[in-house]
C-alpha cells in the first residue's frame, strides 16, 4: 500500500469520533497497511486512522523500532501514577507541550483476523497508547494541557494558522 498524507488541524476529521470496525474487508486491510507504512518513518511514534482521513477505530505505533497496529482498541488499564513530558502530534506539526499522562497503559483490541491483541507499556509506549486512544475519540493532546500551557498553545496555534 502506501504512505498517506497526514491530516492537520483544523481538519474536522480529527474532531470526529471514530466508528468501530465491523467486517474486515479489503478496505480495512488497506487501511491497516497504510497505517503501518505511514507510521514507519523517523520521528513517528503513533498514528490513528482519522489522521489519514478515515474515521474508523484503528491505530498503528512505532516505538523502540517496533511497528504494530490494533483495531477496535479499548483502553483497559491506566496507572494512577502519572508523569509529565513534552508531547507532540503529527497533526499539530512542530508544537510540543508538557502533557501529563499515566505512566503505564494497556490497550486491548484485535488484529485483522479477529485474534485478541494486547499492547501495553510504560514511558513512550504508554504515552503513545493514550495519545492514539484520544485521537479515536476525536480528541487531541492539546485538550489535555494544563491551563497556562493550553493558553500558550492556543496563542501559538493562532499565530500559525
Ligand atoms: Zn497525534
Amino acid at each position: 500500500m502506501a504512505e498517506r498524507e497526514i491530516r492537520e488541524i483544523p481538519d474536522p476529521v480529527l474532531r470526529t469520533k471514530c466508528d468501530p470496525i465491523g467486517e474486515v474487508d479489503d478496505g480495512v486491510r488497506g487501511l491497516v497497511a497504510d497505517l503501518l507504512d505511514t507510521v514507519d518513518q523517523e520521528g513517528r511514534a503513533g498514528l490513528a486512522a482519522n489522521q489519514i482521513g478515515v474515521s474508523l477505530a484503528a491505530f498503528s505505533w512505532h516505538v523502540d523500532d517496533e511497528v504494530g497496529y490494533v483495531i477496535n482498541p479499548k483502553l483497559v488499564e491506566l496507572s494512577e501514577e502519572t508523569e509529565e513530558q513534552e508531547e507532540g502530534c503529527l497533526s499539530v506539526p512542530g508544537l510540543w507541550y508538557p502533557t501529563v499522562r499515566s505512566r503505564y497503559a494497556r490497550v486491548e483490541g484485535t488484529d485483522l483476523e479477529g485474534n485478541p491483541v494486547t499492547v501495553e507499556g510504560t514511558g513512550i509506549m504508554a504515552r503513545c497508547l493514550q495519545h492514539e486512544m484520544d485521537h479515536l475519540a476525536g480528541k487531541l493532546f492539546l485538550d489535555r494541557l494544563e491551563r497556562g500551557v493550553r493558553a500558550r498553545a492556543m496563542r501559538e496555534l493562532r499565530e500559525r494558522l
